[in-house]
């Protein structure tokens, strides 16, 4: 059969895209994934106790993209969920992102109120300061607790997750979770937070179901290429791995994973515990917490970062830094001058992208594509 489109992957962005074309265009899709399943990084399946997990790491599905929820939501209902996390820090569980609460945890108590003063009128209550720029302010008492909370809470973390400090990376990285001045103990403060009812893998399947959309799994896209007849190509694998490493690797970090299946509904006071310094892992999620599901069983992950070697494990983040923004922007040159292949997605962008993000980038892409 000959395809209008061929879409490589089927994450978040790949299914998006294929919906898009299918169901608006009228177009014939094939969708090429290496994996034996659908969603990516996303996808989760219930384990050989029946508890519902994500293998490749808690997703928690958060946006203020008023779009993006609406069109995720014609495939899905939601579990309202607030993620909650919190830190080992100095033998004590205490809320993460650091936050007043936290302060109070740590620090003795008269301390904790002239520090929580002079964040106030510093940065304002409600404000979301990055920890690097909290470590720029010039108050002695402020810049004490910067590095307080840098070397407790960012410095071990940062080094484990991506082998660099954290003034190595793009500022956004460690920006992603601030100090925050309020009680406020919520990962995230985006007005939509929740996870697909029936999990992510379901939400895409009903993102796929569809008679002009053919699904060929556990297959790699270059040993078919040749073999497929195709008018266009959009690509949502590694950009390096798809010019064949023309200008060298582009970093990713991979993680690996070990499993706990305890007999207890629920070991953990929250879904998910940061170690930022004791342990080689960075944290350990117990799923039931996002999922809400009832079981005897209850199932722990503890992620271990490494590099990605391709061949041996799968990219997971792109690193965040000028040389890597670098090299990227030259496979981007190569792939301008392609006519008929687009790229989109975490992998392909070299984005850091969130899910939401992925979805409204490929969003975007479909509304550009001819
Ligand atoms: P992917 O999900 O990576 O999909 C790309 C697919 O392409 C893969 O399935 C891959 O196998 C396939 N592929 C690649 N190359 C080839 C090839 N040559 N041939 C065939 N197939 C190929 N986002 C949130 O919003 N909230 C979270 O809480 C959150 N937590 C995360 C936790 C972890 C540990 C990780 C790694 C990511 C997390 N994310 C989270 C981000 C989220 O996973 C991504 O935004 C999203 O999955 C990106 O979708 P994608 O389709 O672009 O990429
Ligand atoms: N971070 C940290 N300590 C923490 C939590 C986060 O140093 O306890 C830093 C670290 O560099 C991490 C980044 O902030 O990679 C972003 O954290 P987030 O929880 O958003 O990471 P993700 O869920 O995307 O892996």
């Amino acid at each position: 059969m000959k395809y209008d489109w061929v879409i490589v992957g089927a994450g978040l962005t790949g299914a998006t895209l294929a919906e898009r074309l299918a169901v608006e265009r009228g177009a014939r899709v094939l969708v090429v994934e290496r994996r034996r399943h659908l969603a990516g990084n996303a996808y989760d399946h219930y384990d050989e106790k029946g508890v519902l997990v994500h293998r490749y790491g808690p997703h928690i599905f958060h946006t203020r993209d008023h779009a993006v929820f609406e069109y995720l939501s014609r495939f899905t209902t939601w579990r309202p969920y607030i993620h909650k996390v919190m830190a080992e820090i100095q033998g004590q569980q205490v809320p993460l992102p650091f936050n007043l609460n936290t302060l109070q945890a740590l620090y003795p108590k008269r301390l904790a109120e002239r520090l929580e003063q002079k964040l106030v009128q510093r940065f304002g209550h409600g404000a979301r300061v990055p920890i690097l720029k909290l470590m720029a302010t010039d108050d002695p008492d402020l810049r004490e607790l910067a590095e307080f909370v840098y070397q407790n809470v960012f410095e071990g973390y940062t080094r484990k997750q991506w082998g660099l400090a954290p003034e190595e990376l793009d500022p956004s990285v460690t920006g992603r979770v601030p100090v925050v001045v309020a009680r406020d103990d919520r990962y995230f403060t985006d007005p939509y937070q929740a996870l697909p009812a029936d999990g992510y893998t379901r939400m895409v399947e009903r993102m796929l179901d569809h008679p002009r959309i053919h699904l060929l799994l556990g297959t790699e896209f270059k040993e078919v290429e040749g073999s497929l007849r195709f008018k266009r190509l959009i690509y949502t694998g590694p950009i390096d791995a798809f010019f064949d490493y023309l200008h060298g690797p582009l970093p990713y970090r991979s993680l690996r994973f070990t499993w706990q299946n305890l007999r207890a509904v629920r070991v953990q006071p929250v879904a998910v515990i940061n170690y930022p310094n004791e342990h080689r892992f960075t944290r350990t999620t117990e799923y039931k917490h996002l999922t809400g599901q009832e079981s005897p069983f209850t199932a722990i992950a503890y992620e271990y970062p490494e590099a990605h070697e391709p061949g041996k494990n799968d990219p997971y983040y792109p690193i965040p830094r000028e040389e890597n923004r670098e090299r990227y922007q030259r496979y981007r040159e190569e792939a301008s001058k392609l006519r008929g292949v687009f790229f989109a997605g975490r992998l392909a962008d070299y984005r850091y992208y969130n899910m939401d993000q992925a979805v409204a980038r490929a969003l975007k892409l479909y509304r550009e594509l001819p």
